[in-house]
């Protein structure tokens, strides 16, 4: 089975840590059963905390960060380096040959400069992936683990919300699954988790501020990737121990996100 699994940012903060390993694991396990993965993952506080290190501030227009050409060149050192390879380690460590890419490896994520909000600067749209490369590493038992980075016109790199970078990835591989990991256990409801959450339900959600800040991308990121044709899509809790190989074989914890229309 084709899946993409988006590791949060905030999930890689520890790399030494009990549930990055446990994570790493999991991962290694699915690929080893003979499914097809494609990681992905943002960048979180660490580019954030590297940017005030460098003196860049931080500036979101609707939860996208705005990127100017150095706070681009910082997210691919951090994105594209340190967090990038930190997991592919990982998962190689874990039993199962990973490998980093992002980007222009191989121009394997492609992307245009974002329309809608406009003015953002390298802040970029997924338009493709290099399928061909992808579908080869999976042929050599290779797990791919994407930066949220992707190429672009006049061969700029630019940044792409993770959460789209997936939902959009997923549909170009014609993937079956799309696993969010976050810091949450679910799309929360109060203090409960939703088991399903239909995609009609997003806007009254929204506009009740039931659901706020990087929630709303993601489960707009949800209603594309499920509109691409992806089947199951749902938003899990990362540190939950065996979430994904559960979400992997469509089973919870966590929130399920449906068509509306759909069974
Ligand atoms: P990620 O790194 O997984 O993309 P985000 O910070 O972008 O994480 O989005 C997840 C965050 O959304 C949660 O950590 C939480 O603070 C926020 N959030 C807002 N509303 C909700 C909600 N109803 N349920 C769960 N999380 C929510
Ligand atoms: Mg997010």
């Amino acid at each position: 089975m084709r899946i993409v699994v988006k590791f949060a940012g905030a999930l890689l903060e520890k790399p030494s840590g009990r549930p990055y390993k446990s994570m790493a694991r999991q991962v290694a396990k699915l690929a080893r059963q003979g499914h097809e993965l494609l990681v992905v993952h943002g960048g979180g506080k660490t580019f954030t905390a590297m940017l005030a290190r460098l003196g860049i501030k931080s500036q979101f227009v609707g939860g996208l960060r705005v990127t100017d050409r150095e706070t681009r060149d910082v997210a691919l050192m951090i994105l594209g380096g340190l967090l990038n390879k930190q997991l592919a380690a990982a998962v190689s460590a874990a039993g199962q040959p990973a490998v980093g890419v992002s980007a222009g490896d191989a121009a394997c994520f492609l992307a245009k400069p974002l329309e809608e909000p406009a003015g953002l600067g390298f802040v970029g749209e997924p338009t493709g992936v290099n399928l061909e490369f992808l579908e080869s590493l999976w042929k050599n038992g290779v797990v791919p683990v994407a930066a949220s980075l992707a190429l672009g016109p006049g061969n700029e790199i630019y940044n792409i919300n993770a959460d789209q970078m997936a939902a959009a990835a997923a549909g170009f591989l014609g993937a079956t699954r799309l696993i969010y990991l976050t810091d949450v256990p679910g799309v929360l409801d109060g203090e409960d988790v939703v088991d399903i959450l239909p995609c009609d339900q997003i806007e009254e959600w929204v506009n009740s501020k039931k659901v706020s800040g990087g929630m709303v991308l993601k489960l707009e990121a949800c209603r594309r990737a499920l509109e691409a044709g992806v089947n199951d899509v749902r938003i899990v809790g990362g540190e939950i121990p065996g979430s994904l190989l559960a979400a992997a074989a469509g089973q919870g914890p966590g929130t399920r996100v449906r068509l509306a229309n759909s069974e």
